[in-house]
């Protein structure tokens, strides 16, 4: 018999690698616990979300597109989840209450590998994910949080919502993350860097690319040709997935083996 179950809601979710990830490192700590895809439509999340606590769920991830909704559907939140204002992660109390976090931000700084203190960062992307890491920057202490995006008024926005530097092109820095899409939806190299003015830069100390893909990603190859040090989305998909683990089962996450069942797909 199952002690207990966790899921990734989505929509869609048929393609993440989170059920991989978990049920691995379940297997591995010898925990009866499965993890499992939960598809689910914007107009059905609410419902579907307070019904898994009574349902043997112990804990969620949440993904595209619920991510913001999460929040305020949530009965308390952490800082993190109210600072980036949207989480990826709930926790259930036994009386069905529901906690939100926000380990895309975290999860960043881990996958990072060094502290941002006093360096300038560039953060490519306003979306989710761009706003998870530019506060996550910022509250580890970044001098500067440059916040560039394809449309320039999100890239506005996201900086006085967070008292950062919006730049209408991309500018040098220490450290450059690519938190757009780009990379999924443009494969070729010559035209993702054309996308997020690569050839522009200096290089970095560090490339973070969030998009992860079967082949090395546009951004990936950029870093590894300017002789950065480069960290990429898979890395970043599983320390997220690390810090909702830990909080879910109060276990340390085997990390080798989450980025194993992570790189196989
Ligand atoms: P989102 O909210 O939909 O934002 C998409 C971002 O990509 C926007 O900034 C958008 O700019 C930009 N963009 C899309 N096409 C572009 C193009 N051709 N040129 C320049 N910019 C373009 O998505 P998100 O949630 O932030 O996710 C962004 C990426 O990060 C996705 O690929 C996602 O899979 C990845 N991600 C990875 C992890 C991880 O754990 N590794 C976690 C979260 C997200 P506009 O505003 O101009 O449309």
């Amino acid at each position: 018999m199952l002690t207990a179950l966790a899921g990734v809601l989505g929509h869609p979710v048929a393609h993440s690698r989170s059920p991989a990830m978990h049920n691995a490192a379940f297997r591995a700590l010898g925990l009866d616990w499965r993890y499992v895809k939960l598809p689910v439509s914007p107009a059905l999340f609410p419902e579907t979300a307070r019904a898994l606590p009574g349902s043997g769920y112990r804990g969620a991830n949440v993904t595209i597109p619920h991510k913001v909704a999460a929040l305020s559907l949530a009965d308390a939140a952490t800082a993190a989840a109210r600072g980036v204002g949207a989480a990826n992660t709930f926790s259930f109390a036994v009386d069905g209450a529901i906690e939100a976090d926000n380990t895309d931000a975290g999860g960043f700084v881990d996958a990072l590998g060094e502290s941002p203190r006093g360096r300038r960062a560039l953060v490519l992307g306003a979306g989710g994910a761009g706003r998870a890491v530019a506060w996550a920057l910022r509250e580890e202490g970044a001098a500067e949080v440059l916040i560039w995006n394809r449309t320039p008024q999100r890239a506005t926005e996201l900086a006085r919502e967070l008292e950062l530097e919006p730049v209408s092109a991309p500018r040098s820095a220490d450290i450059v993350v690519n938190a757009t899409s780009v990379g999924l939806d443009i494969g070729d190299a010559a035209e993702a860097g054309r996308a997020l003015g690569l050839a522009q830069l200096d290089a970095p100390i560090v490339v973070v690319d969030l998009v992860y893909a079967e082949r090395p990603t546009p951004v990936v190859a950029w870093g590894e040709r300017v002789g950065a040090r480069v960290v990429d989305g898979l890395e970043v998909l599983v320390r997220q997935g690390a810090r909702s683990f830990e909080r879910w089962t109060g276990e340390e996450p085997p990390l080798d083996v989450m980025r194993a069942a992570a790189r196989a797909g």
